[in-house]
Order: structure tokens, then C-alpha cells, then sequence
């Protein structure tokens, strides 16, 4: 055994051979020597354990394989074929052109983001979006933030810390990643004044529960469930109307926050940004990237006083958005300006998508999956919005089915790929929906296919 293990070569020795002296320029030498002390180390572990020592090739081989696995980022490229729109572990929601190339233009180089160029002095990050956020929605004033739980955070901690908020039972809920509105509440210092029952709460309760405490009204948009049956809830404008009566400030986290009717396209009418700011609401916050289809951020719009106590709070430096973001937002928001919001962004591209081009794609997609042998088929399906929009509203779509033995082994060899792939599994079928795999991937996709099944 010890003479087996004096045959490990050094380290000098490996780092010497050609096939390590060409990963220098690519990888860098210190990434270089200590790949290959690794890999001398598990081969030192194997021999010990009584293996035979390795050859200097797949010493080198194995060196080969960690370099590539320290280089290869943790955040990948994944081909969403799920028909979940709004992904959020796969990242919500993908950019437009204009809006990739305006991040961009802010990342390579310098820009006015705190700079007033007229006055040639320090000027405000949050200047920025407010012009095209106020003529968008109507309000007053716009603030950015870095998501919008940051957003909700920051409105009840500037308006209601050590104060009472009353909000209805049935909007006491829970986003998703831990994200609950009592929480929220707790964290921001507010005091939580729960009114109503989970089903059904009346103006009365809300009425009965005002006192000298009370900060704000609060409305939460159950953006992620539904209740039917005996429900009743309060309607904004008659929360702002209660509002006025007994100057409250009213403060409306619509989540998603759309600014386009979601009805032309036979889904139920989200509530619109505009909508809150018309009925009165005084504090709107909605998501930068979720039916807004922009990226991840906290918008937050409303009367001129309140975003500005909002603006000088110090959490709204440790929420702070970020140069590309802003540059984002502004290029996504001027899609809306331009009235071409529904050809331009990802988001309303794929929930437009036209069932007979959806049909065509698949039926490409299972031709080539019949020349590898897979008896596929196009058959009737649902995407769903995602993102905890719209819950339970599907949109009809036409999926690739794959019935193959072992559909969880092709799922996770599809997963395993590069790029990657997820799917859905379904009565032990593999489903593709094309609805969400973005214009030019298709390709890409029957390449992974392919590769997945041979494996
Ligand atoms: C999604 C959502 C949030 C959180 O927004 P993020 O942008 O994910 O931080 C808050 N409130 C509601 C009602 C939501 O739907």
C-alpha cells in the first residue's frame, strides 16, 4: 500500500504537463494548483482505501473536471417550459430588449444617478422613474425600492411605528418565501388591528376598530388565493371615503400591480394601479417584476407628503434600489408610455401568445421528438400566470406530452442539461409548455431533448 501511494505523482509533476499548462491562461494559476491538489488529495484518499494509484491522465482528467465545476456559476440559463409565466424560482420575469439594453448602458459606465447636470451638483437616485411612474398612474409622487415587501416595510414603518393599522382578516396573508403581512407588520413596528372574519368584513368593523392609536387603513390584494362563497370585503374607494372621515391615510399593497387590463385576454380584471390611485387610495405599492414584467423591484406611488415622509425614512437607504434596476424600470415603464407594452414585454408577449402559434410550435417540437424515437404528443393544457397573480386563471395552451417510461429520470435529465430544462410531470408523462420558452429557444429546447433522451 505505501508503495502504491509514492506513485501519486506531485504536484509540480501534474501542474508540469501540457493539458495543465494550457488551463493557466484560462483558469489562472492559483485556480490551476489548487484543482489539482484536489484532485491529488481524493486520488491520495482512494489509494489509501485501496485503489490502484491513478494514471497521469485521469489525474488530469479529474483536475479537468473540478475546473470546470469551480468556474461554472451557481445562477445558470434555464429554459422555462413550465407555461408558468411569472416563475418565481425561475426568476419572474424575463426583459425586453430596450430593457436589457438601458440595464446595460448603466452598468458599463458612468451616469447621472446622483448628479444633477444642470446644476452640477448632487442631484436624487430616486428623481429618476417619478416623471413616467405619476404619468402612468395618476399619482402625485413615485418612490423606487429594492422589492416591493421592502415597499410594504417601508410604508407602515415610516406611517404607523408604534401605531395601530387596521387591516381585514381575510388580507392577513402570506406571500410566499415567509413574506406575512403580520409579520411584515411586526417588524415594521406597527401595530396589527385585525378587523373582520376570514370570509367577510363590513366598513362598520373598520369603523368600530378606529381610535386614537389608529395610524392607517391598510388593503392587501389577496393576490394569491381566492375565497368564494359567503364573502364580503370593503371596496377602496369606501375605505378611502372612512379614511377622509377620520383623516387616515389609507395604504393599498396591490402586489402585482398591473397597468394593463388583464380581462382582453380572458383572465379575471386584476386591480390596476390606476385604479387604486383614481379610488383615493394615499400609499400605492405594487412589484417591479411581476405583471409589470420589468425587473425586480418596490414601486410605491401616492399623495406627494407621504412618499416624501416615506423618501426621508433611513430604511429607504438600506432598501435602496440599485443603478440597473432604475435604468430597467424606466425602459420597461416607457413600453407602457408607448402603447406597446403588449408586443414589447416578455410578460404580456406570453400571455397574448396566439393558441394557433403555440399549436405550431409544439407540433415542430413533436416531430423532432418523434425522430428520437418518443412517441410525443400535442395535446390540450393550461399555462397559469404565476407569481401569486391571478390565482386559479388559466390560460388554454397546446403542450409537447412525452409519454416515456421513467418521465421523472427525462425530467431530471432535462434539468441536469445545459441549458437546463423544467418541465412539468403529469399521470407519468413529461409536459413542455412553449408558451414560456422564449422566441429563439425552441431550437435549443429540441437540442436538450435530444440529449436528455440519449442519456
Ligand atoms: C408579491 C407580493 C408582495 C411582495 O412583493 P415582492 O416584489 O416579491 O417583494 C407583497 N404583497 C403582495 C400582495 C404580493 O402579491
Amino acid at each position: 500500500m505505501p508503495s502504491e501511494l509514492r506513485k501519486l505523482p506531485s504536484v509540480d509533476s501534474v501542474l508540469q504537463q501540457p493539458e495543465a499548462q494550457a488551463a493557466v491562461p484560462i483558469y489562472g494559476r492559483e485556480l490551476v494548483s489548487g484543482a489539482v491538489r484536489m484532485a491529488l488529495d481524493e486520488a491520495r484518499q482512494r489509494v489509501l482505501g485501496g485503489a490502484a494509484c491513478p494514471a497521469m491522465a485521469e489525474v488530469l482528467s479529474a483536475v479537468a473536471d473540478r475546473l470546470a465545476a469551480l468556474a461554472q456559476p451557481t445562477l445558470q440559463l434555464v429554459i422555462n417550459a413550465t407555461g408558468v409565466i411569472i416563475h418565481t424560482n425561475l426568476g419572474r420575469a424575463p426583459l425586453s430588449a430596450a430593457t436589457i439594453a438601458a440595464m446595460q448602458q448603466a452598468a458599463v459606465g458612468y451616469s447621472n444617478l446622483e448628479y444633477d447636470l444642470e446644476q452640477g451638483q448632487r442631484g436624487s437616485r430616486y428623481a429618476h422613474a417619478e416623471g413616467l411612474l405619476c404619468r402612468l398612474t395618476g399619482a402625485e409622487a413615485a418612490l423606487l425600492v429594492n422589492n416591493n415587501a421592502g415597499a410594504v416595510l417601508l410604508a407602515l414603518s415610516a406611517l404607523a411605528q408604534g401605531r395601530e393599522v387596521v387591516i381585514s382578516r381575510g388580507q392577513l396573508v402570506e406571500i410566499g418565501g415567509g413574506f406575512r403581512i403580520p409579520d411584515v407588520m411586526a417588524q415594521s413596528g406597527a401595530l396589527l388591528r385585525e378587523v373582520g372574519t376570514t370570509n367577510r368584513t363590513r366598513l362598520r368593523d373598520y369603523e368600530a376598530a378606529i381610535g386614537e392609536q389608529t395610524a392607517l387603513l391598510m388593503r392587501v390584494h389577496t393576490s394569491n388565493f381566492k375565497i368564494i362563497g359567503f364573502v364580503q370585503q370593503v371596496e377602496l374607494d369606501e375605505l378611502v371615503r372612512l379614511g377622509r372621515e377620520r383623516r387616515l391615510p389609507v395604504v393599498d399593497d396591490l402586489g402585482s400591480g398591473t397597468l394593463l387590463d388583464t380581462s382582453p385576454y380572458g383572465l379575471t380584471h386584476e386591480p390596476t394601479v390606476q385604479e387604486s390611485v383614481a379610488a383615493g387610495a394615499d400609499i400605492v405599492t405594487f412589484s417591479g417584476d411581476k405583471l409589470l414584467g420589468g425587473p425586480q423591484a418596490g414601486i410605491i406611488v401616492g399623495r406627494g407628503e407621504l412618499v416624501e415622509r416615506l423618501r426621508r425614512h433611513p430604511l429607504t437607504r438600506a432598501l435602496r434600489v440599485d443603478k440597473t434596476a432604475i435604468a430597467g424600470i424606466q425602459a420597461n415603464l416607457l413600453h407602457y408610455l408607448k402603447g406597446e407594452a403588449a408586443r414589447e414585454i416578455p410578460v404580456w408577449r406570453m400571455i397574448a401568445l396566439p393558441l394557433a402559434e403555440l399549436e405550431a410550435r409544439a407540433q415542430a417540437l413533436a416531430a423532432q421528438a418523434a425522430r428520437l424515437g418518443v412517441a410525443a404528443q400535442v395535446v390540450d393544457g393550461q399555462s397559469t400566470i404565476g407569481g401569486g397573480s391571478l390565482p386559479g386563471e388559466m390560460l388554454p395552451t397546446r403542450l409537447v406530452a412525452l409519454p416515456v417510461r421513467g418521465a421523472d429520470a427525462l425530467a431530471r435529465a432535462l434539468r441536469r442539461g445545459q441549458p437546463a430544462v423544467v418541465g412539468r410531470i403529469e399521470d407519468d408523462r413529461l409536459l413542455l409548455d412553449l408558451r414560456t420558452v422564449l422566441p429563439g429557444q425552441d431550437e435549443a429546447l429540441a437540442g436538450c431533448l435530444a440529449r436528455a433522451l440519449a442519456s
